[in-house]
């Protein structure tokens, strides 16, 4: 069945058709590893990791890339600030290598609860200055770059277009653009492809211009030029991306060799948390470990993904992550009974519920969709083990781990009370016993935002995980 998505370079949904037979080569903008990655980060690849499932149970092949930025992502998106790793290693008096290398590893393990799988190829920015040095030599060598006393600049001005991708309007920008920008730069809005580096830098290479390093959006156009080609299929990022970063990913490629590099450009918007912007400074950038202290899996994290479409914002509550966590403890067990069910279904029946899940999925990702009917099979009263595999078959594009869907239920159920939650039971016990209906009440709200249930029953309290 053919698939759809959306194109942000056309604005429109197309077919898509890979250039290179079965294989889907794709390239993902990958996380700047100065930090734990946060759960808005997280969507982005969940998202990504649903396009993957989704080509493949579609019979495709893929060959995909994922940066990893240890180097040149400043603090803005445009070129200013410090070197995000660079701040981190003198905060944390690490080098910026072992920066790296810490938060990597703590990706790649958030990445694993999230049962998210992996690109075929990991590149990493510092493993590529030369692939990088050399781009910027073809770019310079075109006349599409020219040099400062600060940088190497892309100068804009030499395109046929700028932008592509997004709406934006130029004379806003510039007008916008701040004054105590680079008196040397011909256009406010060219940006730096190579960054002459100070003397007391530390992460700088030997270049024709001197101890330098990569502005952040080089990364990526040598990376996938080296592994997928000068034009491949799709490239994936945050909507973010579009007005800066894939932007200048696509100038670049068209400075060194006259072609926008990917045919598919497709963007995740964002996840937001109380109905506004995720920041440090609101304190409400959360991380996978903070959900799991509170009693929420990073695959009911997942399955929240699952109730907007990868196109809409997400409003992430603990309230709804916590209805996620209960969704998911039924769908398991939906499927334990389905798998231990001795009833028979008719095979039009399936192939019905295989048509509409396709469908959905292959409409541009249609997950909120396909999920209507995982439940719709979940729920039918006749349980049989047809049906018990046909949610495994789903769960192919949703990456749920529901074969092992026995064991989470049977860890729950072993799960020790935390010391906290278990004071919080003591206090409350005093409050019914002092009949102070109000601060039991209180309480046990506080007990479920903080993941378990309390049930008052005959024999006393009981509690669970929710
Ligand atoms: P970074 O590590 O900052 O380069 O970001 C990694 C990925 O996460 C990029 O694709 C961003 O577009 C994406 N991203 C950042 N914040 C959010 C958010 N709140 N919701 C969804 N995606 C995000
Ligand atoms: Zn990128």
């Amino acid at each position: 069945m053919q698939i759809k998505l959306y194109n942000t370079l056309t604005r429109k949904k197309e077919d898509f058709v890979p250039m290179h037979g079965n294989e889907v080569r794709m390239y993902s903008c990958g996380p700047t590893v100065y930090s734990y990655a946060h759960i808005g980060n997280f969507r982005s690849y969940v998202f990504v990791d649903n396009l993957r499932r989704t080509l493949e149970y579609n019979g495709y092949k893929l060959k995909h890339v994922m940066n990893i930025t240890d180097v040149g992502h400043l603090e803005s998106d445009a070129d200013e600030g410090e070197d995000k790793m660079v701040k981190a290693a003198k905060k944390e008096h690490k080098s910026p290598y072992e920066i790296a290398e810490f938060y990597t590893k703590a990706f790649f393990k958030d990445m694993d609860k999230l049962h998210i799988e992996r690109p075929e190829i990991i590149a990493k920015a510092t493993d590529h200055i030369q692939e990088m040095l050399e781009f910027v030599k073809e770019i310079m060598k075109n006349g599409y770059a020219y040099e400062t006393s600060t940088a190497i600049y892309f100068d804009v001005s030499k395109l046929d277009k700028y932008p592509v991708l997004s709406n934006r309007n130029l004379e806003d920008q510039i007008a916008g653009a701040r004054v105590d920008v680079d008196p040397e730069k011909r256009n406010p809005y060219d940006f730096a492809i190579w960054i002459k580096a100070p003397a007391n830098h530390i992460m700088k290479w030997d270049s024709p211009w001197g101890p330098s390093y990569p502005g952040w959006h080089l990364e990526c156009s040598a990376m996938s030029r080296k592994y997928l080609g000068e034009v491949f299929d799709i490239h994936t990022g945050g909507v973010d991306h579009i007005p800066t970063h894939h932007e200048n990913e696509i100038a670049q490629s068209k400075g060194a060799f006259g072609k926008i590099p990917a045919k598919t450009w497709m963007h995740v918007e964002f996840l937001q948390v109380n109905g506004g912007k995720m920041s440090k400074s609101l304190g409400n950038v959360y991380t996978i470990s903070e959900l799991q202290e509170k009693g929420i899996e990073p695959l009911a994290f997942k399955l929240f993904c699952y109730t907007a479409h990868y196109r809409t914002k997400l409003n992430f509550t603990f309230e709804g992550a916590l209805s996620s966590q209960k969704a998911l403890n039924r769908l398991r067990e939906c499927y334990i009974k389905h798998k231990d069910g001795s009833k028979k279904i008719d095979q039009s029946i399936i192939d019905e519920y295989k048509d509409q899940f396709i469908k959905a999925i292959n409409d541009d990702l249609n997950i909120p969709l396909a999920m209507s009917i995982v439940w719709e099979v979940a729920r039918n009263d006749c349980k049989s083990k047809e049906l018990a595999d046909l949610m495994l078959e789903f769960d192919k594009v949703l990456g749920l781990d529901l074969a092992n869907s026995e064991d989470y239920i049977k860890k729950q159920s072993n799960i020790k009370i935390p010391e906290e939650i278990k004071e919080l039971l003591e206090k409350r016990k005093k409050a019914r016993e002092e009949k102070d209906w109000t601060l039991s009440d209180e309480i046990r709200d506080e007990i479920k935002n903080k993941g378990y249930t309390v049930k008052d029953t005959k024999d006393g309290m009981t509690i669970e995980k929710i």
